[in-house]
């Protein structure tokens, strides 16, 4: 007994000394992962500056066209083009990586949030891109809905969603936003009418960078980095986020966040 409690003993110490080097030796692995995670953030802060820049002067350039030779006018579009596009690059990889550092505050109390009226906010913001491309689109949904978190990344996944979803639809196709609660769940789905995804495609959505179609994705503005950025999001509010679809049927982004049932009473001033 003496022989095996030792042994034990012995394997006990070795086991808790090899997590103890585990530990210390990923120390470093953890160190490189946040000084390339904050590399990142950085160069994309600092990309920023210069191509907002860029589009701000391509556009002021433009406003003289009618006297500019044609061919000056297709340069200038394109730099226009180019340059928003790497501004949304930059913008989302900035995303990423404070979500890949866990540089996001949440379960603050302040930021108790209704998550229909954000809906509604997101679909009146994505009107004009709706019109743009003759799509109908609507939000429906009980008021309120309330939920802990972040409202400026949670409607910047809403936005990606409702994005894609008039991206990725048909002339006169239809995108629903529900929302709406069971138990202490509170679930935001976005359903479109467009092009559909294969099946082979959905467990492979939301990796970075991963396209069904990199040529239409380019051809819309995409950056391919949108749902790797809202399941993040997602994730990080303790959520989750699904895709149902049917080639040339339509698609259903479906998101389940924890409902935070009660609103905040308002502060009664004490002795009053
Ligand atoms: P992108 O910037 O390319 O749109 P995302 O990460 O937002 O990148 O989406 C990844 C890919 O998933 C898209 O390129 C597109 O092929 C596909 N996709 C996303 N949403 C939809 C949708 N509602 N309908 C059809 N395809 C979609």
């Amino acid at each position: 007994i003496v022989l095996i409690s030792t042994g034990g003993l012995v394997l006990l110490g070795a086991v808790a000394g090899g997590l103890f080097l585990s530990h210390r030796a990923m120390q470093p692995a953890r160190l490189a992962f946040t000084r390339q995670q904050s590399f990142i953030a950085n160069a994309s802060h600092e990309l920023r500056t210069p191509l907002t820049f860029l589009c701000a002067n391509a556009e002021i350039l433009l406003e003289e066209r009618n006297y500019l030779p044609p061919e000056d006018v297709t340069l200038l579009e394109d730099i226009q083009t180019e340059a928003t596009h790497m501004a949304a690059l930059a913008n989302n990889m900035l995303t990423l990586a404070r979500l890949d550092m866990g540089d996001i505050k949440l379960h603050h109390e302040h930021d108790i949030l209704d998550l229909t009226a954000l809906a509604e906010s997101a679909v009146r913001q994505g009107k004009a891109l709706a019109d743009q491309r003759d799509i109908h689109l609507r939000a429906e949904g009980p008021k309120p809905l309330y939920v802990i978190g972040d409202p400026i990344l949670l409607e910047q996944t809403i936005l990606v969603l409702l994005e894609n979803a008039i991206k990725y639809n048909r002339p006169n196709g239809q995108v629903v936003l529900c929302t709406s609660q069971e138990n202490d769940t509170v679930r935001l789905e976005v359903q479109d009418t467009g092009i559909g995804i294969a099946p082979e495609h959905l467990p492979r959505l939301g990796e970075r960078f991963y396209r069904v179609d990199k040529a239409r994705s380019r051809a819309v503005g995409g950056t391919g980095l949108g749902l790797s950025i809202a399941r993040g999001i997602i994730r990080a509010h303790g959520g989750s986020l699904q895709f149902v679809s049917q080639p040339e049927q339509g698609t259903a982004v479906k998101i389940t966040l924890p409902a935070m049932n009660a609103p905040l009473r308002p502060r009664v001033a004490e002795g009053g």
